[in-house]
């Protein structure tokens, strides 16, 4: 199926939200303007997602690489100056790192055009008990939790870690939070838990929370993501629609989950299907590694390196500003139209998803 990109867009864009503010936006050719900055905090993790990493093996990033709190609020906040208004933290599994209270802390303090930033997160929910008082004081403000499986069996296999119990305290201590929306995000996989989908959706509904599937994309370390393995959008749906009646929500924008009603609400499902119906077209988001690389999709092979212009020796502060204002726009620039897993010349990333930020 080809990439959709929807209509083609002209490459002068008003930004309303800019607009005025002396700063131009984060557009690129195609004219999708930059709202949603992902940082990734580290690419450790407390679990060993057999679709995302290998149990043993893993290649970690040197220590003296990664973005310390201050050069993570420097990029954050040349970003939000350029009209980012989301920061959404992960990893890796963001929780993992030391100083993540003070992370959130500092960005969420963070002034862009239109005002304060939103701090959300995606996380395995593990350290959520132990974690979440601080972390909503400190100022995050939306969380997504991933849970692929309700089975301990099934957890245990499909993470190589017997945590379920964790991750259930973790979105039970989220669903007491008042955090609005919570997602509940799985990856759908054949034979491992599309017989679960309906109860994924039943158990997320009973916590208040959103579930989301997601489709499988060619992002683990090992390359040994497999087409036919992968759990469609239309078997997604299809699996639903035996138990609820589905209405399409209108109004996505620029997110990536399209949204269904289930018996005409207010509980609602969502799937974000980026191999079967991209939506690349409408796609606003940059992402950061923790190593200081700036990326503009997921699936590209292109990273736009930040630690030179942050640790350049003896710079004064507007001229590392300046250098990492003009590696977003770089990277923006370079943003192709589409992801293009569908065409035959398409090259996985070398980084998996736990080292990109997922
Ligand atoms: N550790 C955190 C967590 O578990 O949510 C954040 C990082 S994790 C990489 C972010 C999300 O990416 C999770 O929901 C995970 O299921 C998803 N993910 C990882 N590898 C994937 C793949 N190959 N295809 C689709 N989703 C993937």
């Amino acid at each position: 199926m080809p990439v959709m990109l929807g209509m083609p867009r002209p490459a002068m864009v008003q930004d309303p939200l800019t607009a005025g503010s002396g700063v131009a936006p984060l557009v690129d050719v195609h004219g999708r303007v930059h709202r949603d900055l992902r940082i990734s905090l580290t690419d450790r993790c407390s679990l060993r997602c057999t679709y995302c990493m290998p149990e043993q093996g893993n290649e970690w990033l040197a220590k003296s690489s990664i973005l310390t709190l201050d050069e993570i609020e420097r990029v954050a906040r040349a970003a939000a100056a350029a009209g980012v208004t989301t920061f959404r933290l992960t990893g890796g599994e963001p929780l993992l790192r030391r100083d993540v209270v003070d992370v959130v802390r500092r960005l969420a303090a963070i002034e862009g055009p239109a005002g304060r930033v939103e701090v959300a997160m995606t996380t395995n929910g593990i350290r959520l008990p132990e974690l979440l008082p601080a972390l909503v004081d400190a100022g995050l403000r939306r969380l997504n939790i991933s849970l692929d499986t309700l089975r301990r069996d099934r957890f245990h296999e499909l993470t190589r870690r017997d945590r379920l119990d964790d991750v259930l305290d973790g979105i039970a201590a989220a669903a007491a939070s008042g955090l609005h929306p919570l997602k509940l995000n799985a990856v759908a996989m054949r034979g491992v838990n599309d017989d679960e989908l309906a109860d994924l959706v039943a158990f997320a509904g009973d916590h208040g929370a959103e579930m989301r599937f997601i489709e499988q994309m060619p992002l683990d370390v090992g390359h040994t993501w497999d087409r036919v393995r992968m759990v469609t959008r239309d078997e997604i749906l299809a699996a639903l629609a035996v138990r609820w009646t589905l209405t399409p929500v209108p109004g996505r924008g620029g997110a990536p989950a399209e949204r269904w009603l289930l018996d005409g609400g207010p509980r609602t499902v969502g799937v974000i299907a980026s191999v079967t119906a991209p939506f690349c077209g409408d796609c606003d988001r940059l992402r950061l590694t923790a190593d200081g690389q700036l990326r503009n999709c997921l699936f590209s092979t292109t990273e736009y390196d930040l630690l030179p212009v942050l640790r350049a020796p003896r710079q004064p502060r507007g001229a590392v500003d300046a250098g990492v204002d003009g590696m977003l726009r770089a990277c923006v620039r370079g943003k192709l139209p589409g992801h293009a897993i569908d065409d035959p010349a398409f090259l996985q990333p070398a980084r998996g998803m736990n080292a990109i930020g997922g």
